[in-house]
């Protein structure tokens, strides 16, 4: 709203133009727009000088998926402002259809007496969220949000795929989703040499762990593999149960298909004579 106040410097902003006073306005790290103070979220932070956290509210939006908690912790974790589980479930109430969650939630939490909280004095919901957070971040350390994620699928992926069980071969497993990820990173920017340099630090802690790409503990119904892993996987996973009921005879199963299915086939193919079966009935002991 406060935005529509002064349309003069919209205007002038969006024609490009600086406003006359430049001590009125502020670049956006992101989008790095000059903007009028009250486009920036009001932080509390030795870190930033003029109380006004760098990226505009704008961005901030465009940044937050409020449908995540995790994109949520992490820019509240930046602004240094608190999670408030219960404030966060009130705002959501108040306005389920809000595009602009994150601002309210805000503004929700900007009263005097909760001015002074910080991160430090988030409240997470009870449930393993708030581990769930903590764990990826002790992880990902140094991470942005989105690398975090991106490395915690590859690390999920791999803990899935392969013998997880000691601490050593988890930790071979998140270097190696770190180095995939940086060799992505250098594959995207054309940059072989880095690229190159990756590949080899994988196949060499690949090694350490004793995995290769396609390994037999790692096999899933998705990888390739050859058809007696299959079967291994199969046998050791999903093992054919004891026969139940008439399946229990299988004597007589193979006296029935004899009689019924391959004695005709034999005969109408002129595979069986009268003599043939005088000769098994005496075999078998029938008279
Ligand atoms: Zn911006």
């Amino acid at each position: 709203m406060a935005r529509k106040t002064d349309r003069f410097s919209d205007l002038k902003q969006s024609l490009g133009t600086k406003t006359s006073s430049s001590a009125a306005t502020k670049k956006c790290t992101c989008c790095e727009e000059d903007k009028k103070f009250n486009e920036y979220y009001k932080v509390f932070s030795p870190l930033f000088k003029d109380d006004l956290f760098p990226t505009c509210k704008m961005c901030i939006k465009d940044l937050v998926d409020t449908s995540s908690s995790l994109s949520i912790y992490d820019m509240l974790r930046r602004m240094d402002r608190p999670f408030i589980v219960e404030k966060w479930d009130e705002v959501k109430e108040k306005s389920p259809e809000s595009d602009s969650l994150f601002g309210l939630y805000l503004k929700s939490i900007s009263a005097v007496t909760q001015l002074s909280l910080t991160w430090e004095d988030s409240m997470f919901p009870d449930d393993d969220d708030a581990e769930n957070i903590a764990d990826l971040n002790r992880r990902w350390s140094g991470f942005t949000y989105t690398e975090k994620m991106i490395l915690e699928e590859m690390y999920q992926e791999m803990l899935g795929s392969y013998d997880s069980s000691s601490p050593i071969q988890r930790d071979i497993y998140k270097n190696i989703c770190v180095a995939r990820h940086k060799s992505n990173i250098a594959i995207a920017k054309n940059n072989s040499t880095d690229f190159e340099r990756f590949r080899k630090v994988i196949s060499s802690l690949m090694n350490d762990a004793k995995i290769k790409p396609v390994q037999e503990t790692g096999f899933d119904e998705n990888s390739t593999a050859t058809f007696g892993q299959f079967i291994e996987k199969v046998e050791n996973e999903r093992p054919i149960p004891e026969a139940t009921g008439e399946f229990k005879d299988a004597d007589g199963i193979k006296k029935y298909i004899n009689k019924w299915f391959t004695k005709q086939m034999q005969r109408a193919l002129d595979l069986r004579t009268k003599n043939d079966d005088i000769e098994e009935k005496i075999k078998d002991g029938e008279s």
